[in-house]
């Protein structure tokens, strides 16, 4: 057994700890910059929190998922207001931005330097400067992940700003947070805490401990995943997917990901469809198409085991098998309403320029066998419904 573990230095999770940020947030920093959506949230209640504590705040505004020119817009805010910390509250978007903006107070030169792809790929040297990330959503889990996504409008793609200084110093989770989320929102990010539950539990780089986080998300999402989708309110449900979502979070940083990941960047980068709309409509697809293969090709291999196991768990059925998954997870798609991946305007004739892409993707190496191009494709038609 070997593996190396990376997480915030302290998680904070439970209803109504947000209460509490005052007291967090005055032992890291005096002026913090507020990172937050541009739109559905009321931040009110958090700065009158932070005023009450003495902690003064610069608010951020970050509308869409973040791109390059954004990350660099909230370095020079942060620096005119001479913050020593960063709050990010929000979505994945809000907290990437955040985080990648933490990365670059503290390192010097420019964003480009350190981007994978399409910059210089230059280690962050430096520790960030603090960030406390404060999820809205269950989904993501990027309050405790290593890099931060970035849109390259104009290549089109999407990129990973990454490094271990890129985690959270603190992650506070709280799950009323997520009682008001629409059910669209609900569906998509709590397909994607499923997802981040699954792949890395298959994956190559698989490891003892994000083992036990992964069975426990994928317990959890199984009961609670359509319950949060039908009644928003009900708070055994919420509690129990920002747990997946947490749990999948230090899964992913811990284990990597696999195919539906692999083809998240380039389609995320080429179309406004959101990342966890993507991951809905792969997943099934992506299941069908590496158990067909590990049986043509490693019959022997232990992710197919895993697979009957992930069933088992999923449906709370000691004795369900495959098929029953990819039922499971199809009915699922189903009832919570997320479209094909069509209806965001991809369809056959992108198939080979997205496969292309998505061989090459980092979370492509992690899937637990490699996919011709053949069933790469076959897959993500599946997925646009074509
Ligand atoms: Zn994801």
């Amino acid at each position: 057994m070997r593996f190396d573990f990376s997480s915030p230095n302290r998680i904070i999770f439970g209803p109504g700890v947000l209460q509490e940020i005052g007291l967090i947030a005055k032992d890291v920093g005096h002026r913090a910059l507020l990172v937050q959506p541009q739109t559905g949230l009321d931040v009110g209640p958090l700065t009158v929190l932070l005023a009450q504590a003495g902690v003064n705040t610069t608010s951020f505004l970050v509308s869409g998922e973040p791109t390059i020119g954004l990350v660099q817009a909230a370095v020079k805010t942060a620096r005119e207001a001479q913050c020593d910390f960063v709050i990010a509250i929000g979505g994945g978007s809000a907290m990437d931005t955040g985080k990648a903006t933490g990365a670059l107070l503290a390192n010097p030169g420019d964003l480009l330097d350190y981007l994978e792809v399409v910059g210089k790929n230059q280690p962050l040297v430096n520790p960030s400067l603090p960030v406390i990330a404060i999820p809205t959503t269950a989904g993501t889990g990027a309050e405790v992940t290593k890099n931060a996504v970035l849109g390259v409008p104009e290549h089109k793609f999407k990129v990973s700003l990454r490094g271990a200084t890129l985690i959270p110093r603190l992650a506070l989770v709280d799950p009323e947070l997520t009682y008001s989320l629409p059910p669209a929102v609900t569906a998509s990010t709590g397909l994607d805490a499923l997802t981040q539950v699954i792949e890395p539990y298959v994956s190559r780089r698989a490891n003892p401990l994000v083992d036990l986080w992964c069975r426990e998300g994928i317990i959890r999402a199984g009961r609670s995943l359509r319950r949060a989708f039908a009644q928003g309110s009900d708070a055994a449900a919420r509690e129990d997917m920002a747990f997946t979502s947490l749990l999948g979070g230090l899964s992913l940083a811990n284990a990597g990901l696999g195919a539906v990941h692999g083809f998240a960047s380039p389609l995320g980068g080429e179309y406004s469809a959101p990342h966890g709309a993507i991951c809905a409509a792969l997943l099934a697809p992506a299941v069908k198409m590496n158990v067909r293969a590990l049986h043509a090709r490693e019959p022997q291999h232990p992710a197919l085991e895993r697979y009957t196991e992930i069933a088992r768990l999923l449906t709370g059925s000691p004795a369900a098998e495959i098929a029953d998954l990819v039922d499971w997870l199809e009915e699922t798609v189903r009832l919570l309403g997320i479209p094909p991946l069509s209806r965001y305007g991809m369809g056959r004739g992108d198939t080979a320029r997205l496969v292309e892409k998505a061989a090459r993707a980092s979370s492509m190496k992690a899937n637990p066998i490699v996919l011709t191009e053949a069933e790469l494709s076959e897959m993500l038609e599946e997925g646009m419904g074509t």
